[in-house]
C-alpha cells in the first residue's frame, strides 16, 4: 500500500510544491488548509501539475483540538508535514499574540493528535531565522540558536523544542525530523504555482518581479554600506522545488526508518552565499528585462550574512539543491507573467 503523507498548510507556497514532489514521488497526500492566506486556485493546479483530480482536501484548521485529531482518526498518516502557520515578520512584531496563538497551538494540535493516534513521523517546517546573526558563516546545524529576532522567529524556536521534547518523551512512537530553510524563492517550472503574496510583499524576490511587472513602482533595496563584498545583505537563495524535493527525501528516511536519532535537524540550502545586488542584476539579465530599484536605508533586524552548510543533509538525505539561480529567477519572472495573464 501507498504510504501516506497529511500535508498541514497543503495549499501555501512551499506545501503546494511540497504536494506535488511528494505526489510525483509515488506517495499520497492528504492537503490541509485553513485558506487564511492562500486560495483553492493553487490547490486546483496542483492536481493539474500532477494529473490528479482526487487529492484529497480537508479543510480544517489546526488550530481547532477536535478537528485536528478528527483528521488523524479519518485516515492513517505514515507522515505529517506541518507547515499551517503564519510567516509574516513584521505583522508578527505588531501582533505577536496573534503569531504564538496559531503557530504554537496547530503544532500543539497535530503533535496531540499524534499521540493519540499512537504516534507518528513529524516534519517540521524550520528556519534559519533560528540562528539569527550567526557568529560564523557558513552555518551548520550545530552553530549555536540566537535569541529570535521577532515573534515570528520566536514560534519556529519554540516549535523545535516543542517537537524535540515531543520525540524525547514519547518512548520512540514520535520521531522528528526539523528542516531549516534559508531563502526559498522561484515557483514550479509550470509556472501554474508559485508565491502569492497578500498585499505589499516582505521578501526580496516577489517585490522584484511585482516591479518589474509594474504592480511596484520601485525595489528598495535596505542598506549598501554592510560589511560584505558589494555592501548588500547576504543570503542562501534556495529553488523552491530543490526545497520540496529535500521533504520528499526527509520524510521517506523517516518512513524506511533510517534515521539516525529520532529527532533529527538539516539545514536546507544550497551553500552558495548571493547578494541582494547580485540577484537584483542576475534577474535582470536572466529575463532581459529593467527593474526600478534605489538603496534605501537599512531595515531593522536584517542579518548581514547567512548562508548554509548543507554537508549534512547532502550526505545524510542523498539530497542536494540543483537548480542555479538564473534558472530560478526565470521561474519567479515566468509566475509573475502567468499571474499577469501574459
Ligand atoms: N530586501 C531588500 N528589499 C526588499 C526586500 C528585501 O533589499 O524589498 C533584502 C533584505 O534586506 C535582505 C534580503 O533582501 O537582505 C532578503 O530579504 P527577505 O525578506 O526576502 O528574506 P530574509 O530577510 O528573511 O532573509
Amino acid at each position: 500500500m501507498k504510504k501516506t503523507v497529511l500535508v498541514s498548510g497543503g495549499a501555501g507556497f512551499i506545501g503546494s510544491h511540497v504536494t506535488v514532489e511528494l505526489l510525483q514521488a509515488g506517495y499520497e497526500v492528504v492537503v490541509a488548509d485553513n485558506f487564511s492566506n492562500c486560495d483553492l486556485t493553487c490547490f486546483e493546479d496542483v492536481k493539474k501539475i500532477t494529473g490528479r483530480a482526487d487529492i484529497p482536501l480537508e479543510k480544517i484548521d489546526f488550530c481547532d483540538e477536535a478537528a485536528a485529531k478528527g483528521i488523524f482518526k479519518k485516515y492513517h498518516f505514515d507522515a505529517v508535514i506541518h507547515f499551517a502557520a503564519f510567516k509574516a515578520v513584521g505583522e508578527s512584531v505588531a501582533e505577536p499574540l496573534k503569531y504564538y496563538k496559531n503557530n504554537l497551538v496547530s503544532f500543539l494540535n497535530v503533535l496531540e493528535a499524534a499521540k493519540e493516534v499512537g504516534g507518528c513521523n513529524v516534519l517540521f517546517s524550520s528556519s534559519a531565522t533560528v540562528y539569527g546573526e550567526p557568529e560564523k558563516v557558513p552555518v551548520t546545524e550545530d552553530t549555536p540558536r540566537q535569541p529570535a529576532m521577532s515573534p515570528y522567529g520566536n514560534t519556529k524556536t519554540m516549535c523545535e523544542d516543542i517537537l524535540q521534547d515531543t520525540v524525547k518523551a514519547s518512548g520512540g512512537t514520535i520521531k522528528g525530523i526539523l528542516l531549516r530553510y534559508f531563502n526559498p524563492i522561484g515557483a514550479h517550472p509550470s509556472a501554474l504555482i508559485g508565491e502569492l503574496p497578500r498585499g505589499i510583499p516582505n521578501n526580496l524576490v516577489p517585490f522584484i518581479t511585482q516591479t518589474a511587472i509594474g504592480k511596484r513602482e520601485c525595489l528598495s533595496i535596505f542598506g549598501n554600506d554592510y560589511p560584505t563584498p558589494d555592501g548588500t545583505c547576504l543570503r542562501d537563495y534556495i529553488d523552491i522545488v530543490d526545497l520540496a524535493r529535500a521533504h520528499v527525501f526527509a520524510v521517506t528516511r523517516m518512513m524506511e526508518g533510517k534515521m539516525k536519532k529520532d529527532c533529527e535537524i538539516f539545514n536546507v540550502g544550497t551553500g552558495r552565499p548571493v547578494s541582494v545586488m547580485e540577484l537584483v542584476n542576475a534577474f535582470q539579465k536572466v529575463n532581459n528585462v529593467k527593474l526600478n530599484y534605489k538603496i534605501a536605508a537599512r531595515r531593522p533586524g536584517d542579518v548581514t550574512a547567512i548562508w548554509a552548510d548543507p554537508t549534512l543533509a547532502n550526505k545524510e538525505l542523498g539530497w542536494k539543491a540543483e537548480r542555479s539561480v538564473e534558472d530560478t529567477l526565470k521561474s519567479a519572472w515566468a509566475w509573475e507573467l502567468h499571474l499577469a495573464g501574459k
